[in-house]
């Protein structure tokens, strides 16, 4: 099972479940055509598509267009249901710069036939994250930008103060859902200026000046 790399923390954590947020951002919505609901959208992703730093983003052979998506991540520190506004930041650990990574196209083709989106969303290396920093060494979570660039060019830019949910309000929706465990993950949607990815590629991701994460693209053999 893969575990957390952390920067000032000696624990192990291993990577529980990963909970994906979308159309948490008013422009991604936009820019996809997407109505924003009450409530946010939820997805899961498997545990298997997580990779690490300076590791390969895989295009699968099954997939014509995959696209990078930033996201602000929270790893959770303790076991928690039904957990109130108020008291859910008792229950982060820290956070990471994570990419949701996307087949837009088979994505697209469940929309129109709503279908799940477990293929589009579920590959394996389709969920690279950064280390984890942890919670104290994050003052403002709410005004923390967030930004990736595809070889050096910029492609996403925005803040995590333009959310449509707090993050406190994401944890306690999520948790009167699923029971929410230490390592589990959630992914919190991506701001707009997704786009495409093509093999050789170098992504970096940046959140704030806290997390850091840069990975490479292949095409499956
Ligand atoms: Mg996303």
């Amino acid at each position: 099972m893969a575990q957390y790399i952390f920067q000032n923390y000696d624990k192990k954590v291993n990577i529980g479940k990963i909970i994906c947020l979308a159309r948490t951002y008013k422009k991604h919505a936009q820019e996809m055509h997407a109505t924003v609901t009450e409530d946010p959208i939820l997805f899961l992703k498997p545990e298997s598509s997580i990779i690490f730093n300076n590791e390969s983003i895989v295009l699968p052979k099954m997939s014509n267009c995959v696209h990078h998506e930033v996201e602000l991540g929270v790893v959770i520190c303790k076991t928690g249901k039904n957990i109130s506004e108020k008291d859910a930041m008792d229950h982060v650990l820290g956070y990471v710069v994570a990419l949701d990574i996307t087949a837009r196209d088979i994505q697209s083709v469940a929309k129109k036939s709503g279908w799940p989106w477990s293929i589009a969303k579920g590959f394996d290396t389709f969920a690279p994250i950064s280390y984890v920093v942890l919670k104290d060494e994050v003052p403002d979570l709410h005004n923390l930008d967030l930004k990736l660039k595809v070889n050096d060019k910029l492609k996403q830019l925005a803040n995590t103060k333009y959310m449509i949910y707090s993050v406190e309000r994401i944890i306690e929706f999520v948790s009167k859902i699923m029971t929410l465990k230490k390592g589990d993950l959630i992914l919190t949607g991506t701001p707009e200026g997704v786009g495409e990815l093509f093999e050789g590629d170098v992504i970096e991701a940046k959140l704030g000046d806290v997390c850091y994460l840069k990975v490479n693209v292949k095409r499956e053999q």
